[in-house]
C-alpha cells in the first residue's frame, strides 16, 4: 500500500536528518538531490516498490513545472523523478520533500498499474481510466484524477513531517539537553557539599 502521513516514522523518513531545515540550509543543491534520493528510497522500500527510481536535478524551461516522474521505456533505461534547481536552492526543505512526495506517488500508480495483485484497492480502474491524462501531458493536470491522489499525498505527509514530526523531535532533544544541564547541575551541587563537608572535617 502506498504511504500515508501516518507512516511517516514506520518508513523511517523521521530519521534522516538533513530534511530538517537546520541541515538542509547547509546543503548545496546536488546534496539536497541526494537527501531526495534516500527519502524516495524509503518510501519505495515501505511500499514495497523496487527502489528502482533515479532522483536528478533538472532546469526546467518551464519555470512553473517542479518535478516531473519519468518511467523508464526504451529511451530512458530508469526510473526517474527530476526536481527542478529552483526547488532545490530552496532552503525550506518542505518544497522539496513535497514535491518529491508527489512524484513518488506517481511512481507507486505506475508501478500498480503495470503490476497486477500489486496494489490492494479498487483505485487500480481509476488510474487506468486516468492513465492518458497522466503527468506529462500537463494541460489535463488540474482535471486528472492521478494528480489529486499525488497532490493529497504532497499535503499529508509536508503537513505532519513540518507541524508533527519535526516539532516533535525538537522539543524531544531540548528536553534531553535540560535534563543534562539539570544532571550536571545536580552533580555541581553534589561535589560542592561534599568539598563543605570535607573541609568542616579537616577543621575539626
Ligand atoms: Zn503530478
Amino acid at each position: 500500500m502506498y504511504i500515508r502521513s501516518e507512516y511517516i516514522e514506520e518508513a523511517k523518513i523521521d530519521q534522516i536528518q538533513e530534511l530538517r531545515p537546520e541541515q538542509w540550509q547547509k546543503l548545496n543543491t546536488s546534496d539536497r538531490c541526494a537527501v531526495l534520493q534516500k527519502c524516495a528510497d524509503a518510501i519505495a522500500e515501505f511500499e514495497g516498490r523496487p527502489k528502482d527510481v533515479i532522483v536528478a536535478e533538472m532546469y526546467f524551461f518551464d519555470s512553473k513545472t517542479k518535478g516531473e516522474f519519468h518511467p523508464k521505456d526504451e529511451t530512458l533505461k530508469t526510473n526517474t523523478i527530476l526536481i527542478s534547481h529552483e526547488v532545490l536552492k530552496c532552503d525550506d526543505p518542505y518544497i522539496a520533500f513535497g514535491v518529491l512526495v508527489h512524484e513518488s506517488r506517481h511512481a507507486y500508480i505506475c508501478h500498480a498499474m503495470d503490476t497486477p495483485g500489486f496494489h490492494p484497492g479498487q483505485e487500480q480502474d481509476i488510474w487506468l481510466k486516468d492513465r492518458q491524462n497522466a503527468h506529462a501531458k500537463s494541460p489535463g493536470r488540474a482535471s486528472s484524477e492521478i494528480e489529486k491522489y499525488c497532490d493529497l499525498a504532497q499535503k499529508s505527509l509536508v503537513d505532519r513531517l513540518k507541524k508533527e514530526v519535526h516539532p516533535q523531535q525538537r522539543s524531544k532533544e531540548q528536553l534531553a539537553i535540560l535534563l543534562y544541564l539539570c544532571q550536571e547541575k545536580q552533580a555541581a551541587l553534589e561535589i560542592q557539599a561534599q568539598k563543605q563537608k570535607d573541609e568542616k572535617e579537616r577543621d575539626r
